[in-house]
């Protein structure tokens, strides 16, 4: 699909794009940048280009697709590396988690000759960096494109088939509406896992040890999300600050009613809210977004 494709980025999101656009031969050469030395070299090692960089300008000349695979909040600072050194038709897209402000940092610095078309595969794992990719990583998940009206039609049906090719399912979507909606389906959860693990952690050593021991019960499933990265989440709630208290103001008012209905024992309000969310549950599995098995799919002996 490309003559050559620059990762500016080589985390989580960059190396699996590697691993997929080799398998399925999108590009034929792949140009990786990344911030330090050190990540470059590990990217080197586990062969994930053809060439190297820690200078993002010279990673994109003669590019026809630039992703940037970074933290949402170094984007700018990309743009403007990046900008004089770009091919024109080139298409520039990123994977961030959040599309209003990675649109109001790059495009004031982008020339007009290149086409920039925002993206957000939503799969992820817990695990950043350039060993943490795999191929399979897109497969049968959901990708969001935000061009505007002004967007190159043409650059952006280009865009989806790539990522159609990387086995994701595109939704077009304006970047306002991905914002509010990516709040409440992963901004949110983040928030809540950080805070119950940050309060388990703030309660006494004896307690602590014992919340540990009991995880198992629930809190185990928290912990996997609170390891995510700290550098990517605390852009995002930086990045995505509107979205996230209007969806947090939501969310409080919410705790509050189910306050009070464990205050005056009422076991009906509890026991419809949880019939419902059960339901919730059963549709995410009807359409494919995760498997029916008990504990997630766990390997029971493994625990
Ligand atoms: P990651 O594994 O932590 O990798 C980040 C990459 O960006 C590394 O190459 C790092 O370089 C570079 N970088 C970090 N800070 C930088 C800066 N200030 N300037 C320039 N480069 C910088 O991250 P990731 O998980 O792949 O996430 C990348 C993007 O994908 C984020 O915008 C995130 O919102 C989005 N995303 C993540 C997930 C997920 O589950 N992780 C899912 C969907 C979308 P060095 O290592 O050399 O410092």
């Amino acid at each position: 699909m490309f003559e050559k494709v620059a990762l500016i980025g080589i985390g989580l999101i960059g190396s699996s794009l590697s691993h997929v656009m080799k398998r399925e031969g999108l590009t034929k050469s792949i140009a990786v940048s990344s911030r330090s030395a050190e990540t470059l070299k590990r990217a080197e090692e586990l062969g994930l280009g053809n060439a190297y960089s820690l200078n993002a300008a010279d990673a994109v000349k003669g590019a026809d697709l630039v992703i940037v695979c970074t933290p949402v909040g170094a984007c700018e600072q990309v743009a403007k590396t990046i900008a004089p050194n770009l091919q024109a038709g080139a298409i520039v897209t990123d994977v961030g988690s959040v599309k209003s402000s990675v649109i109001a940092q790059m495009q004031p610095h982008l020339p007009d000759s290149v086409h920039l078309v925002p993206g957000h595969p939503i799969a992820g794992t817990e695990y950043s960096g350039p060993d943490s990719g795999f191929a399979a990583l897109f497969e049968n998940r959901w990708c969001v494109l935000t061009p505007d009206k002004a967007t190159d039609k043409a650059a952006t049906a280009k865009l989806k088939l790539f990522w159609e090719n990387c086995g994701s399912h595109v939704e077009i979507m304006d970047a306002h509406h991905h914002d509010l909606v990516l709040a409440i389906t992963s901004h949110l959860p983040h928030l809540i896992a950080y805070n119950i693990v940050g309060t388990a952690n703030e309660l006494e050593t004896d307690t602590r040890s014992e919340v540990i021991k009991f995880s198992a019960s629930g809190f185990c499933d928290f912990t996997r999300i609170a390891a995510s990265d700290p550098t990517m989440w605390r852009d995002v709630f930086i990045h995505n600050k509107d979205a996230v208290l209007e969806i947090l103001g939501r969310f409080s008012e919410d705790l509050s009613s189910l306050q009070r209905a464990i205050r005056r024992g009422d076991g009906d309000y509890l026991f419809d809210l949880f019939s419902r969310t059960r339901d919730i549950r059963r549709s995410i599995i009807e359409i494919g977004q995760d498997v029916e098995a008990p504990n997630f799919g766990r390997d029971e002996t493994e625990e």
